[in-house]
């Protein structure tokens, strides 16, 4: 890139030496994330302190054409951070201030490298509440979250990332920093902008302020582990919980292929009969929570349940989850390539979905454990494979699941965006005048098309696609 060595001595001038990073090592770490696509070596690094140094960036940047990739935790499983088009990557970990908690607001304001699972004990420590829990919460940071409008198990009842934003502070892409948005629950002054800008993925501006909604924390919760024979009676469950009247913060199912994995991770024993697992967590008022617990139980048995577990305390209920949380990374463990889809259905048509994959599998040969948020229907289609040359079955096997999903009234992604790995499916599910349209919103903040290029739109991803 010839713009890149003058860019990068501006760079140099204007944050100070020692700031812009070339050693190769570095490059290494920042050229990849939690996705499958394949490393892209940055021409440089900046782990930036303030919002001031992402606006130098971002001038100096926009001035000399140089593409510039936002980067959090580094945990996205689409490829979001991965720097396709090489360039700057402007990474936020040193920007991890709790700039305040305002207790009566119900409001705190953050800076974009704060680790998720770091602010949640923060929030927690004066009895507030932020929801939004990706699995990932010990290495992400808020600011990804913001970008891939992060959900996890709690969104049943408490939604996901965006629900919480009320307001940000962000660099546009010539490098004009602006706040959107408000500090109040209320509020509808012009376009919505911050909900267009959460879950763009880094692609219309870069956020270094993020002004969150909290929730006064729930005075108890109540985990059960409900071992099922078949995934049928899962998918009763799941019905008979919410028609009881019951609104669980999270429903979460393991299929007989992932269960065979996490039997021996488990901390409790999970039998060979049990077939599905769900996981439900009740949350409230403590007396209140007797009653909900009892009224869940009654209905995960009327449904077929063989066996319900049912903890109280923090380190009992992390013993249930603890399999769990893990789920992902032994998958990965269990066949050299994977790839995780998180699709999302109606949650009465999780068994379709399931049975689905199970003939897409056997068509394709290719293995398909799938688990996931069964209360909201968002449900992580794994496809694992050992040897290159499997590649195309498993793509044919990958359009055929987003095809289904579709044909069920669903979407292609819950909470892990489209980055580069989805952007080929994106004309599945969006017809072309909504993807036009998206891209002239993209031109708009981002004319010379600096900012995370490369991501979410086919056309975008086709133009470095001899890079991958
Ligand atoms: C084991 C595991 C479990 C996971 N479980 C979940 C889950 O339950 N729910 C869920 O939603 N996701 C989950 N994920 C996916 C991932 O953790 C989320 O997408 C998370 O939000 C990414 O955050 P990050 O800080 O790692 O972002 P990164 O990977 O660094 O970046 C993600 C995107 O955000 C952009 N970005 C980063 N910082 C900024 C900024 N300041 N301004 C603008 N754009 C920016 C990047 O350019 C990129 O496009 C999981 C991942 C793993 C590895």
């Amino acid at each position: 890139m010839s713009n890149i060595d003058p860019a990068l001595r501006k760079l140099d001038q204007a944050l100070g030496s020692g700031r812009v990073l070339t050693d190769p090592d570095v490059l290494a770490s920042y050229a990849v994330d939690e996705s499958e696509v394949p490393p892209h070596l940055p021409d440089a690094v900046v782990r930036v302190r303030e919002a001031r140094e992402v606006a130098d960036v971002m001038r100096i940047c926009a001035e000399h054409s140089v593409p510039v990739t936002p980067r959090a935790g580094g945990t996205g499983r689409t490829g979001g951070a991965v720097p396709l088009a090489h360039g700057v990557v402007i990474a936020f970990e040193q920007m991890n201030r709790i700039k305040g908690i305002e207790e009566d607001d119900l409001i705190a304001v953050v800076e974009p490298g704060v680790i998720t699972g770091a602010f949640h004990s923060a929030v927690e420590a004066v009895g507030l509440f932020y929801p939004p829990d990706p699995n990932s919460l010990a290495s992400c940071a808020l600011g990804g979250n913001v970008a891939e409008n992060a959900g996890g198990p709690r969104a049943l009842r408490y939604g996901s990332t965006r629900d919480y934003v009320l307001g940000l502070r962000v660099v546009t892409a010539d490098g004009t920093e602006l706040s959107v948005g408000k500090r109040t629950v209320k509020g509808v002054t012009g376009y919505d902008l911050t909900s267009l800008l959460v879950g763009s993925e880094g692609t219309l501006a870069i956020t270094t302020e993020i002004t969150f909604k909290l929730l006064p924390k729930p005075q108890a919760v109540v985990t059960m582990l409900v071992l099922l024979p078949d995934l049928a009676s899962a998918g009763r469950s799941v019905t008979q919980v919410l028609r009881a009247g019951l609104l669980p913060r999270c429903m979460e199912l393991l299929d007989e292929a992932t269960l065979a994995l996490v039997r021996p991770l488990s901390a409790v024993p999970i039998p060979q009969s049990a077939q599905a697992l769900l996981l439900i967590e009740l949350d409230g008022d403590e007396i209140a929570l007797d009653a909900q617990l009892e009224r869940a139980g009654a209905a995960v048995v009327a449904a077929g349940a063989s066996e319900v577990l049912v903890a109280r305390h923090a380190g009992e209920r992390d013993k249930l989850w603890a399999a769990r949380r893990e789920l992902s990374r032994a998958l990965r463990k269990s066949a050299r390539f994977k790839l995780a889809e998180d699709v999302v259905v109606p949650r009465s048509r999780i068994p379709q979905l399931i049975d689905a994959c199970r003939r897409i599998s056997e068509q394709h040969k290719v293995q398909m454990p799938s688990y996931g948020h069964a209360g909201d229907g968002n449900i992580h289609v794994n496809f694992l494979w050992s040897d290159p040359s499997e590649e195309a079955a498993v793509h044919a096997a990958i359009e055929a699941t987003f095809k289904a999903v579709i044909a069920l009234g669903g979407t292609l992604s819950g909470e892990h965006g489209i980055g580069v790995l989805k952007a080929p499916y994106l004309p599945i599910e969006q017809a072309p005048e909504l993807i036009a349209l998206q891209e002239r919103i993209k031109d708009l903040f981002d004319p010379k098309h600096i900012l995370n290029p490369g991501k979410i739109f086919p056309a975008h991803v086709q133009r470095f696609h001899g890079a991958c």
